[in-house]
């Protein structure tokens, strides 16, 4: 079976973890856990017929970026910049995280996804903003952890490109 790495990078507490939970587990838990250095999960998937056996790692990321164990980035065939819509600084962090993967990996694919999107009322992320990237040819979605909006589809998106590439 094929298998192929992705990687979960971002700020501090965007909601990392939670995503790969969701993903793998169908579960939220509002229950703070910490990731020490890197958790690897796992979720086979179909896509277009064919098995794709997915190795989820999550990568605990300082605000500091600059700590972001880059080793880990070796062999991913993808990876998810995540950010959080309520803090705006986390999209900085997501955005100067890339620069620092494609120095390391070169050019492999990614989504920016504003995740925590159940909060949309405290988001600091105006619209304008998520319109002016995606005009920018990133590929850009939101998501929730929390209600499970968009995240299957973010995972399948995400391994699509991977395939085709
Ligand atoms: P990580 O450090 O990036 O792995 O972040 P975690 O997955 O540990 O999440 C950090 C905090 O944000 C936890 O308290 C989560 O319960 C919460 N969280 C994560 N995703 C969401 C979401 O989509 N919505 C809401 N409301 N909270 C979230």
């Amino acid at each position: 079976m094929i298998k192929k790495k992705i990687c979960m990078l971002g700020a501090f507490s965007v909601g990392k973890t939670s995503l790969v939970q969701r993903f793998v587990k169908s579960m939220f838990s509002d229950k703070y856990l910490t990731t020490v250095g890197v958790k690897i999960d796992k979720k086979t998937i179909s896509v277009n017929g064919q098995e794709v056996n997915l190795l989820l790692w999550d990568i605990y990321g300082e605000d500091n970026f600059q700590k972001v164990q880059m080793s880990y980035i070796r062999g991913a065939s993808g990876y998810f910049l995540v950010v959080d819509g309520t803090r705006r600084s986390t999209l900085n962090t997501a955005l100067e995280l890339r620069e620092r993967v494609e120095e390391n990996i070169g050019n492999v694919p990614f989504i920016l996804l504003f995740n925590k999107s159940d909060l949309e009322d405290e988001w600091e992320i105006d619209d304008e903003i998520i319109d002016q990237l995606s005009e920018d040819g990133l590929t850009v979605l939101r998501t929730s952890a929390k209600t499970g909006t968009g995240v299957e589809d973010a995972f399948l998106l995400l391994a699509n490109k991977m395939l085709e590439g």
